[in-house]
């Protein structure tokens, strides 16, 4: 099962989410159909706003945009603090390689552009925060986004691994976080760990890969889980949702769609989940709107 797991180190000057988020990037890849370039953009978004949201107090939902202006278009996606998310990317069909490798390219076909969180802490007033696009690698924008907009100084590692059919085969990350109070020494220490650390592709491969990337991360020193929570792929869209949608429209609009279409079909976007309304179910919101 999907989770991510919270770490501190004894020493009380790192920290590091860890995330097995395989099952939850194969769900959005199951519901949007999307091809190799498009399935990792996507699937790295969610487990960065999966970290976002991870981060945050209480009831709050941080929507994730990324907005570059190449092939991608848009990533739009939304996680609650309790390990749930949801989102689109708005190309689905971008399916990139390298000849001689196979690596499915990502960063090149994002473009320029930014990184927007938005945190809904549920009582008003969202809390928007917006860093430029660094690599559009989107392990390389969270961090820079982390270490810019909330002065944390922070690595991460996002990875979605394809099999040879271009379908997931092992997603997941983490972000190792510096604290307060840290010496040089030991922020060397970490860098250098982080950096000789095997591929994250390789380590999400093991038995029990949050185990594997807290030991790489960590090393020979100890550190304390406090946390272990579920993830998953998760809309909660309605046909309640978008009757109360359909019943913002103007009058005239609900009587052409039942006159002239005949009906509507709505598809949700974040999970391709389609609604019908018939010609008596849109005549019973005429009548409710009356
Ligand atoms: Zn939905």
């Amino acid at each position: 099962m999907d989770k991510l797991v919270k770490s501190i180190a004894e020493s009380g000057f790192f920290r590091a989410f860890v995330l097995d988020a395989t099952k939850t990037v194969q769900t959005a890849q199951d519901k949007h159909h999307t091809l190799s370039s498009s399935t990792v953009a996507l699937g790295r978004a969610l487990i960065a706003n999966l970290i976002l949201a991870s981060n945050q107090k209480g009831e709050s939902k941080v929507t994730l945009k990324i907005i570059g202006n190449s092939s991608f278009g848009h990533i739009i996606s939304v996680a609650s603090n309790k390990g749930e998310v949801k989102g689109y990317i708005q190309n689905t069909g971008v399916d990139i390689k390298k000849t001689a490798t196979g690596e499915v390219l990502v960063g090149p076909f994002m473009g320029q552009g930014h990184f927007i969180s938005i945190v809904d802490y549920g009582i008003g007033n969202p809390y928007t925060s917006t860093t430029p696009l660094i690599s559009g690698e989107i392990g390389e924008d969270l961090a820079y986004y982390l270490t810019e907009s909330e002065q944390t100084p922070s690595a991460v590692g996002l990875n979605v691994l394809l099999d040879d059919k271009d379908q997931v085969k092992v997603a997941g990350g983490f972000m190792l976080q510096v604290l307060p109070g840290a010496s040089e020494e030991e922020i060397a220490r970490y860098e250098k760990r982080v950096q000789d650390m095997p591929a994250l592709s390789q380590l999400l491969q093991e038995e029990n890969p949050t185990q594997a990337i807290l030991a790489a991360l960590y090393g020979e020193e100890s550190y304390k889980i406090l946390a272990e929570e579920p993830l998953s792929f998760h809309c909660d869209c309605s046909r309640e949702r978008f009757e109360a949608a359909l019943l913002t429209l103007p009058k005239a609009d609900l009587q052409a769609m039942k006159d002239e279409d005949h009906g509507a079909e709505i598809t949700c976007q974040f999970c391709g989940t389609p609604y019908t309304f018939t010609e008596s179910d849109l005549e019973d919101l005429i009548h409710d709107q009356a």
